[in-house]
């Protein structure tokens, strides 16, 4: 089994977990910097934490995983591998969550949603709500991290791997700005592995 330690040591070494001082998007500031995608590149790992959620969530029973476009899309291949059922997503078409390529759900689907990453727990309920609009049953939720600091509740079996504490703060009130450390960009430098 994966233990805590393992997973953040597989994270920081495929630089999918970085430590240090960094201007996020948003344009806030973080001690640390996670991209999933950067740990799902290597098909091993994606299998391997693919192989730990299923194990994690078979007593569910779940027959169908759904996915949201695109972070949960590759792990969500590895749940349906590991668990042996179909492996489907939803995307967006004019913002709006949809099952679209022929992708369908009906009532005897006992649907798991598997995200890469939980932050706010938005994405994984209006996942959880196209299911239930196509009729099927959803019978919880998976991630592999869970960065909400269990504030996401979907009132329902959820499993992360991982729960990742990561603050952000606002430049001027940013305690590493204080410190004097220099603020970086995520991606912009080489990470040593
Ligand atoms: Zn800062």
């Amino acid at each position: 089994m994966l233990t805590r330690d393992d997973l953040l040591d597989l994270f920081r070494r495929s630089g999918a977990l970085l430590d240090g001082h960094f201007r996020l998007s948003s344009g806030l500031h973080s001690g640390g910097y996670l991209q999933c995608a950067l740990v799902l590149q290597h098909p091993e790992h994606a299998e391997a934490l693919g192989r730990a959620i299923a194990a994690a969530v078979r007593p569910l029973r779940p027959s169908v995983v759904l996915s949201p476009a695109l972070g949960g899309v590759v792990v969500g291949q590895e749940v349906g591998r590991a668990l042996g059922v179909r492996a489907i997503f939803a995307e967006r078409q004019d913002g709006v969550l949809t099952l679209r390529r022929g992708f369908v759900l009906g009532e005897t689907d006992r649907v798991l949603v598997v995200e890469d990453v939980i932050t706010t727990g938005g994405s994984t309920r209006e996942t959880m709500q196209v299911a239930r609009a196509a009729g099927a049953y959803v019978v919880g939720a998976a991630s592999i991290v869970d960065r909400s600091g269990g504030r996401a509740a979907f009132n329902m079996p959820c499993h992360s791997l991982l729960a990742l504490d990561l603050p952000t703060y606002q430049p001027d009130a940013c305690p590493l700005c204080a410190k004097g450390l220099p603020v970086v960009k995520p991606g912009s430098r080489p990470v040593v592995a």
